[in-house]
């Protein structure tokens, strides 16, 4: 049956691992662990100290939560959205709520998302959500209630497709994972007269859903809008999908047409959020180094403003949108113009957008994981203390002396193999789109270029981020 390659060294073939995926309660295993951390994080948030490095709500989510989500992503894929426990209230909604009416037309689409992302990262800034847990635990209070509110009107998976910032965030960089949820034979599916991936079915007296993203199987490519929920994996009769194992990247190489989604090359709303989640990596690292505080003051001067928020709101407009627009139509009207090739501009652009995700996706690891790496042991102390807050001191003093994961030499090298194996993902995704589309090798070439020189551009500037004093927000303080 495992014809499909990759299909034969599926995680579904490892030990206990493989198990684990093929029992049917595999998800909601996953999520109750994660409800109750998010249930830690809301508690701990509203009612523990507000100093961030010493709450839950301070750590958990913007430390580990952050550094083991890319870390997931690097080594297997769309982990997180799997043990997302906001999805367990779309049970909850349906049962209240028995009839839900498709979400709007014109809402499909990442516009929305690409929107609701900008204005997350403006958020994370100008409310320094880092800094306060009683934010962070609003708004993870928020996003239960979102769910269950969407989830419940509305049919299929709107919230986890049209909305979640973080789902776009995981969608958008599993482009670059090893791994995807596939069929293992498309000839079983071509036969297949029921398609229970995608509608579900009744197992062993119990409704299995299908695919809520529609993403049907027999047409399923890649990881776009796929939450790694292994419904599908569920309600196949014929036990024919898997979790494969695929090149890093490989993904973007090719263009079929997907399940759900369509070409990518044809996405101009996908290609955008592609390109928000971009140069929100190194936004959002540069919002981490000493120098963003001269770059505000001189922006502020300029402005003639005192306002942080609105001196941030031009910064994140330019740098996530008209930049990322710009550079984009830039490197597409270069490549046109080297290649010879006719299509519009648009279109180009579009098509190798998608090209500079693992470079974001690099930085991105670098970044988050630097984080990870600096601060994970702080969980220790702080959840000593949380407990203790909590009158039950029964793990003892909480050691404060706890922190780094790695020695700090090691840091910079570390953070500079993520982005540089980003680099190497992004150029090896240019020359393959290029040679895609143009059968002559030189024309390729000459298309491939501006792109090659758009991600050198992107890396030296992330490895300049990298170089620069760190604003040591978001890790632990001594004390
Ligand atoms: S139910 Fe199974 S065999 Fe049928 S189309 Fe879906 S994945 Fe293929
Ligand atoms: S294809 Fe659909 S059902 Fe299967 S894991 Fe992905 S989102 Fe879930």
């Amino acid at each position: 049956m495992m014809s499909v390659p990759g299909a034969r060294l599926g995680v579904l073939r490892l030990p206990l691992l493989g198990a684990f995926v093929r029992w049917r309660h595999a998800r909601t295993a996953a999520q109750l662990p994660v409800l109750a951390l998010a249930l830690l994080v809301i508690y701990d948030g509203f009612f523990g100290p507000q100093l961030a490095p010493k709450n839950l709500a301070g750590v958990l989510p913007w430390l580990h939560w952050r550094g083991l989500v890319v870390l997931a992503l690097l080594l297997v894929g769309n982990l997180f959205c799997l043990a997302c426990p906001f999805m367990l209230t779309r049970g909850l909604a349906r049962r209240l709520v028995k009839q839900q009416r498709p979400w709007p037309r014109a809402l499909r689409g990442k516009w929305l998302a690409a929107g609701l992302l900008v204005l997350f990262f403006w958020s994370y800034e100008a409310l320094d959500l880092w800094a306060s847990p009683w934010l962070t635990a609003t708004l993870a209070a928020a996003y239960f209630v979102g769910a269950f509110v969407v989830d419940g009107l509305f049919a299929g998976a709107p919230f986890c497709q049209y909305l979640c910032p973080i789902g776009q965030f995981h969608f958008v960089n599993a482009l670059a994972s090893p791994a995807e949820v596939k069929t293992c034979d498309r000839a079983i599916c071509r036969s297949c007269s029921t398609k229970d991936c995608l509608k579900g079915r009744l197992v062993d007296g119990r409704w299995q859903s299908g695919c809520q993203s529609g993403l049907f199987q027999e047409r399923k490519a890649g990881n776009v809008d796929c939450t790694f929920c292994l419904d599908c994996l569920h309600a196949c009769p014929h036990d024919n999908v898997t979790i494969a194992w695929r090149l890093p990247t490989s993904e973007l190489w090719t263009d079929p047409l997907r399940a759900g989604v369509g070409r990518l090359g044809r996405r101009t709303d996908l290609a955008a959020l592609a390109l928000v989640l971009v140069f929100a990596s190194f936004l959002n690292a540069f919002g981490m180094v000493a120098p963003v505080y001269a770059f505000e003051r001189w922006l502020a001067g300029l402005l003639h403003t005192d306002s942080e928020a609105l001196v941030l709101l031009l910064l994140f407009i330019v740098g996530l949108i008209v930049l990322p627009a710009l550079l984009a139509l830039a490197a597409a009207a270069a490549s046109r113009a080297l290649s010879g090739a006719k299509e519009p501009l648009l279109a180009l652009a579009t098509r190798y957008s998608y090209c500079l995700v693992p470079m974001g996706f690099g930085m991105w690891l670098a970044h988050y994981g630097f984080h990870f790496l600096t601060g994970a042991l702080t969980i220790v102390p702080v959840a000593q203390s949380a407990v203790a807050d909590a009158g039950l001191p029964w793990f003892g003093a909480p050691r404060w002396d706890l922190g780094p994961l790695v020695p700090a030499s090691w840091l910079l090298g570390i953070e500079l193999l993520f982005l540089e194996l980003g680099l190497l993902g992004s150029l090896v995704a240019a020359y393959r789109i290029a040679g895609a589309h143009l059968a002559d090798h030189q024309r390729a070439r000459w298309a491939f270029l501006p792109w090659a020189i758009l991600a050198l551009a992107l890396s030296l500037a992330g490895a300049w981020l990298l170089l620069q004093p760190m604003e040591m927000r978001g890790t632990f303080l001594q004390g």
